[in-house]
């Protein structure tokens, strides 16, 4: 695997050209090059790079398919999309998402009263507002401030509590009142570690008896013809459509009902998110494909409706995970392979050598290609033994040094001599490289910390030549957790580099949805440096750059008061170090370089 199963979860973003992985857009920048004009002394660490034509590509294919699916099946609802705003709330993102999905009327969700806002003051009036969540008196009555602004809202109920807050707050103001949805229980839910959201005993949403109620509740204070949209969403990344195609036959089925029981203006349903997104390196978790899940919604609610006899409704989408995972990348420079001390000048031997240490020394001296495996086999085993005899205080800490540094050696020498010695999964783990990255996984990518969520890594150069050594990637916090390993089976392989002579940059890819916010400040680590890259015909352009918090304002955000900080710092030492240190106050907590 030299291109890191780019065909798999690249959707052709990506490009491979020499040797560089670049951007399969205009003139085909390489993530490199940008890269190193971001970079300079005082930018140094992770840098977050978004790409809004990625966006802009997944919001087309979403609209295309779903055309297409309207044209197939002679649907004749119309199509809207929402954002789910916690997805991702990051200006650098919502901005852009807003500015591309301007020809489709884009609209936003918001599940709690900051994105409410968010969306009030951002969304396009035209657009559709949707307000999922659990809302008190004050959230409902912000909703109906958003009517009043001339937003097309929705405001979906969780409960019946809200319904009697919303008939309420109707009573009080003196305001036009907002659409009024229904989050249905449906019992179908989804599959896996996102699946919480969906099923009978899901957090949300209303049952069928409480449904056949809100409707009661409506009809007698007379708001029934508020009553649009029903909603539904069953669980993130759906990497299977069976449940989806459930859901879907439940909820066309539960809107026909009401239709027919005198809820006269409902007109939409809402099937909430969980399109999938490929992230694996080696194989297909979704097993199915957009068109196939536009077909599905277009033929099924379709149909349902025929054999009702109501009309189809207007289907709202709130795809997010689909809609933003691409469009944003990290990317990370290696600090330091855990090898590197271990070459022929850190060697100390002595006149003579412990029996075992020697032997080490001839397997050195001696390994080609044909003895190759056995004389790395010999030499694992032999340093297992020899770790032992300096536990039992036979040998001394420089006959230790001299174990580990042969070791290391022979293992260099068995891979630049022996054809192919890598592809032996028996011995992948053993003879594992461990890359120190310039970056934390608890603020880069948190679900892989909290829910061994994989993301696609590839080194961004290089990759003409085939890279030998199976890695293990470690970041910079101080917690053990914060490592990334492979399986022997599917092992990342990179390339054993010396980073005096040239830098080594990873890249960790589908990182826009939920990684940002989710995104924790274990350690005190910021967030990386971020960029917004335009892609133009002959090149591209830094639309906004945003440098990572600097030590001082991260302590502020932890609620410390950084003038007593200051006070405490300063005291007792001369001018010359004060300088130093309010340097250092500015600077990020990334590491600048270790060598
Ligand atoms: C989280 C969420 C979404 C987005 O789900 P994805 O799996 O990211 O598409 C959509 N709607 C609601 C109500 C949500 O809670």
């Amino acid at each position: 695997m030299t291109n890191y199963g780019l065909e798999n979860w690249g959707e052709d973003n990506f490009v491979i050209e020499d040797g560089k992985v670049c951007i399969n857009k205009g003139s085909n920048p390489a993530i490199l090059d940008i890269v190193e004009g971001i970079r300079s002394d005082e930018i140094t660490g992770p840098i977050l790079l978004r790409f809004p034509h990625l966006i802009k590509k997944q919001i087309d294919t979403l609209f295309r398919v779903v055309k297409n699916a309207g044209k197939e099946y002679n649907y004749n609802g119309k199509f809207k999309a929402l954002f789910p705003l916690k997805v991702n709330q990051n200006p650098g993102f919502i901005k852009e998402l807003l500015e591309v999905g301007q020809e489709y009327n884009y609209g936003l969700e918001a599940g709690s009263k900051a994105e409410l806002i968010l969306a009030m003051a951002y969304n396009n009036k035209k657009a559709p507002l949707v307000v999922n969540g659990f809302k008190d008196r004050d959230l409902i009555t912000m909703g109906f401030i958003a009517k009043a602004q001339g937003h097309d809202i929705t405001l979906t109920i969780e409960g019946l509590g809200e319904l009697l807050t919303i008939v309420e707050v109707a009573k009080a103001m003196d305001t036009p009142i907002p659409n009024i949805g229904i989050r249905i229980r449906l019992h179908t839910s989804g599959i896996g570690i996102w699946a919480k959201s969906g099923g009978i005993n899901s957090k949300f949403g209303l049952t069928a008896t409480e449904v056949v109620r809100a409707l009661k509740i409506l009809k007698e204070n007379n708001l029934t013809q508020y009553l649009t949209m029903l909603h539904y969403h069953i669980g993130s990344q759906l990497e299977d459509i069976t449940p989806v195609k459930k859901a879907i036959r439940e909820a066309g089925n539960i809107y026909a009902e009401l239709v027919m029981m005198g809820a006269e203006n409902l007109d939409t349903i809402d099937l909430g998110g969980g399109l999938a997104v490929e992230y694996s390196m080696d194989r297909k978790n979704r097993t199915y494909s957009i068109q196939e899940f536009a077909n599905d919604v277009c033929f099924l609610i379709k149909s349902i409706c025929q054999n009702k006899g109501v009309k189809e409704p207007h289907i709202y989408s709130e795809s997010g995970r689909f809609i933003a995972a691409s469009h944003a990348m990290v990317v990370a420079p290696v600090l330091e392979l855990f090898s590197y001390e271990y070459s022929e000048n850190s060697l100390d031997l002595k006149e003579t050598n412990p029996p075992l240490v020697a032997e080490l020394n001839e397997l050195y001296q001696s390994i080609n290609p044909k003895n190759a495996v056995e004389f790395l086999h010999d030499a694992l085993d032999h340093m297992e033994s020899l770790l032992t005899l300096f536990d039992l205080g036979y040998i001394d800490l420089q006959d230790r040094s001299n174990t580990e540094v042969l070791v290391n050696l022979i293992i260099k020498k068995a891979l630049a001599v022996a054809e192919n010695l890598y592809e032996r999964v028996s011995i992948r783990e053993k003879i594992q490289e461990r890359y120190l990255v310039n970056f934390s996984m608890f603020q880069s990518m948190p679900d892989f910390w909290g829910l061994d969520q994989k993301f696609p890594v590839m080194p961004l150069d290089r990759l003409e030549t085939k890279p030998t050594r199976t890695a293990s990637l470690w970041d910079i916090t101080c917690d053990s957790d914060g490592e990334m390993s492979f399986k022997p089976e599917s092992p990342l392989f990179l390339h054993d580099v010396d980073l005096d002579e040239k830098n080594y940059f990873l890249g960790f890819f589908l990182v826009g949805a939920y990684q940002e916010v989710l995104g924790m400040k274990h350690n005190l680590f910021s967030k990386p440096n971020e960029a917004v890259v335009e892609v133009t015909e002959d090149g591209y352009k830094i639309k906004r750059f945003v440098k990572s918090d600097s030590l001082l304002e991260i302590l502020s955000e932890m609620d410390w008061d950084i003038e007593e900080i200051k006070a405490k710092l300063f005291r007792e030492i001369s001018e010359d170090l004060i300088t130093i240190l309010n340097k250092n106050l500015e600077d990020n907590g990334y590491l600048k370089k270790i060598n």
